[in-house]
C-alpha cells in the first residue's frame, strides 16, 4: 500500500523554498499540511536576480499583482539579454524575448533575412525584433488591449532583488497556512526499511515529520545528497565556470530594460538593473584566472560606486542524477546548477515546482510518476545545458586560453547536431516542449556568427521589390509602436508610485 501524502515539508527558505511554499499553499493549502524550515544563520545564496517571461505566469497564478511585485521587489523590466564581446570583442547581439520579424506563410523570419542578406538588401536582422530595439531605446510599457499593428506585443520579464520576492512569497505562504520553523537541521532521519525520509530534527531536538519532502537546501543538497547520497553528474568539462565574484553598486549608466552579459578574458559579467542599484557579477573559470584578477575585473567594470565587499560564490556545473529520490524532491540549488547565463535557475525551480504540482499523489507515491518526473527533469536540465554551451562554442574569440579551449572543445552530440544543421539552412531542430523555442536559438545563432548557407524556398517566392516592401513595413510597424512607448524609467516610476 502507498502512503498517502497529507504532509509535505520543505526543507530552505531561499527562493526555491519560498516559491515552493507560495505554489503549494495556492494549489494544495487546504488538504495538506505545509510546513518550512530555513535557517537565518546559515543564510541563502543571495543572488539570482534576472528571470526569464515564464515568471509571469508563476506570479499570476498566484495571484499577485504585477505592480505590487515591482514596488515590493524593487523589480525592473527585463526584455532580454545583451550579450557583449562573446562572438567577438566589440560586437554585441541582443537575445531578446518575443518575436523576430513576421513569419511569411509558414516560414519563420530570419529565412527572409538571410535571403535579403544575400542580396546585400541587409545586413542586420536585430532591427526586426521589436523587444531589442525597445530595449535598446530604453523603452516599455505593459501592452495594452488596443494594439496598434499587428506585431506580437513586447515579452518580458522581470529584474528583482531576490530576498525581498522571498520576503513577499514567505509573507504570502503564510498567509495561506504554511507553518514556518526558524533554526537549524542537525540531522535526517530515514525508515529503516524503504530508506525514505521520515523526519528532520532541528538542533533543539524537535523533530518534524512530513510524508514528502522538498529540498530546498541549496548547493549542500541537504536530503537528496548528504542524506540520500542521490549523486551529481558533473558538467564542467563543457561548462568550465566554478566560480562567481558578486557586488551590487549604486546606480549608475543606463537604467536598462535589459541584463547585460560582457565576456571576459575567463568567464563574463552580469550587470542586472534594479530600482535602488545594480546587480554585477563576474562568473570565471579558476582553471584559467585567479580569484584576485577576477574580482579585479569585476570592480573596474562597475557603473557605479559599490555598495558591499564583493562575496565569492563556488558552484559545479551540473545536475543530481535524481531530482526526485524516495520521498525526496530537490528544487533549486540543490537539484544542480547551469549559470546564470540565461537566467534560467529559478525558471528551473519553477517547472520543476510545475512537475510536482501536476505529479502530487494523493494516495503516496508512484515509482511510474518519480520515473516520469526524473526523464522530464534530467532532459529540460540537458537542454539548457545546451543552449548554453552554444554561446562558448560558437564564438570567433581567440584571445586567451579559455576562449581557444571554448572554441576547440567537443560537444554533447546533440548539439553538434543541432548547430550543422541550423549551419546548412537555417532549421532549428529541437522538440516541442523545451524551454528555450525556436526564435532563441536563432537569435542566438545569428548572434554568435552561425550564419546559414542557406535558406528556405519559400523566401524565394517574394520578387526583389516585395521583398524590400516586407522588410519596410516591419521596420514601419515597430517605428509606429515605438512612438508610443514611454522610457523604461517612467515606466517603473508610474506602476511603482505610491498609491
Ligand atoms: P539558497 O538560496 O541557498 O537557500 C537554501 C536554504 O536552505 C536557506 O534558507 C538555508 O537557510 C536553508 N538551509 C540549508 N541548510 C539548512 C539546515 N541545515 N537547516 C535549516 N535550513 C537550512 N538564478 C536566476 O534565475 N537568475 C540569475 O540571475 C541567477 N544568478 C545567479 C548567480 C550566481 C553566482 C549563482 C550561484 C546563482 C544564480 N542564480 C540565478 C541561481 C539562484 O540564485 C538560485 O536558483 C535561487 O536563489 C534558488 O536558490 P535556493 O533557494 O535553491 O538555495
Amino acid at each position: 500500500m502507498h502512503k498517502p501524502i497529507r504532509s509535505i515539508v520543505i526543507v530552505g527558505g531561499g527562493t526555491a523554498g519560498w516559491m515552493s511554499a507560495a505554489a503549494l499553499a495556492r494549489v494544495a493549502g487546504k488538504t495538506h499540511k505545509l510546513h518550512l524550515v530555513e535557517s537565518e544563520e546559515i543564510g541563502t545564496v543571495g543572488v539570482g536576480e534576472a528571470t526569464i517571461p515564464p515568471i509571469a505566469t508563476f506570479n499570476r497564478v498566484l495571484g499577485i499583482d504585477e505592480d505590487e511585485f515591482l514596488r515590493a521587489t524593487n523589480g525592473t523590466i527585463k526584455l532580454g539579454i545583451e550579450f557583449k564581446d562573446w562572438y567577438r570583442q566589440g560586437h554585441r547581439y541582443m537575445h531578446a524575448f518575443g518575436a523576430l520579424g513576421r513569419p511569411l506563410g509558414m516560414t519563420h523570419f530570419h529565412h527572409v533575412w538571410r535571403r535579403a542578406n544575400a542580396l546585400g538588401l541587409d545586413g542586420d536582422w536585430e532591427q526586426y525584433v521589436y523587444n531589442t530595439v525597445a530595449a535598446r531605446a530604453l523603452r516599455y510599457a505593459r501592452p495594452g488591449p488596443q494594439r496598434r499593428t499587428p506585431l506580437e506585443p513586447l515579452t518580458h520579464a522581470f529584474h528583482f532583488d531576490a530576498g525581498l520576492y522571498a520576503a513577499f512569497l514567505r509573507r504570502f505562504a503564510t498567509e495561506r497556512g504554511v507553518v514556518r520553523t526558524e533554526g537549524k537541521i542537525r540531522r535526517t532521519i530515514l525508515n529503516a526499511f524503504n530508506g525514505h525520509v521520515e523526519a528532520v530534527e532541528m538542533e533543539d531536538g524537535t523533530k518534524i515529520e512530513g510524508d514528502l519532502f522538498i529540498d530546498c537546501s541549496g548547493f549542500r543538497g541537504l536530503l537528496i545528497e548528504q542524506a540520500l547520497g542521490t549523486g551529481f553528474e558533473d558538467w564542467s568539462h563543457w561548462l568550465p565556470c566554478d566560480r562567481a565574484w558578486a557586488v551590487p553598486c549604486a546606480n549608475g549608466g543606463e537604467f536598462t530594460p535589459y541584463t547585460r552579459s560582457t565576456a571576459h578574458p575567463a568567464g563574463w559579467q552580469w550587470r542586472i538593473p534594479l530600482q535602488h542599484r545594480i546587480g554585477n557579477g563576474h562568473v570565471f573559470a579558476s582553471r584559467y584566472m585567479g580569484e584576485e584578477q577576477a574580482r579585479d575585473i569585476l570592480m573596474a567594470n562597475l557603473d557605479g560606486t559599490p555598495q558591499a565587499e564583493p562575496r565569492l560564490l563556488r558552484f559545479t556545473a551540473g545536475r543530481r542524477k535524481k531530482m526526485w529520490n524516495r520521498n525526496v524532491v530537490a528544487v533549486g540549488l540543490s537539484s544542480g546548477f547551469l549559470e546564470p547565463l540565461e537566467s534560467t535557475s529559478i525558471h528551473l525551480v519553477q517547472s520543476a515546482i510545475t512537475r510536482i504540482l501536476m505529479a502530487l499523489p494523493n494516495d503516496g507515491i508512484d515509482a511510474v510518476e518519480v520515473d516520469d518526473f526524473n526523464a522530464k527533469a534530467q532532459a529540460e536540465y540537458e537542454r539548457i545545458r545546451d543552449f548554453i554551451i552554444l554561446h562558448y562554442k560558437a564564438t570567433e574569440r581567440d584571445d586567451s586560453p579559455f576562449w581557444r579551449d571554448c572554441r576547440a572543445m567537443e560537444i554533447p552530440e546533440e548539439l553538434e547536431r543541432r548547430m550543422r544543421v541550423f549551419a546548412s539552412h537555417g532549421r532549428v531542430s529541437r522538440v516541442f516542449d523545451e524551454l528555450f523555442l525556436d526564435v532563441s536559438w536563432i537569435q542566438v545563432f545569428l548572434g554568435q556568427g552561425v550564419i546559414p548557407r542557406s535558406w528556405h524556398p519559400l523566401a524565394d517566392q517574394l520578387s526583389e521589390t516585395e521583398l524590400k516592401e516586407f522588410l519596410a513595413e516591419i521596420k514601419a510597424m515597430i517605428a509606429h509602436e515605438m512612438a508610443a512607448l514611454p522610457t523604461h524609467a517612467d515606466f517603473i516610476a508610474r506602476q511603482c508610485a505610491a498609491r
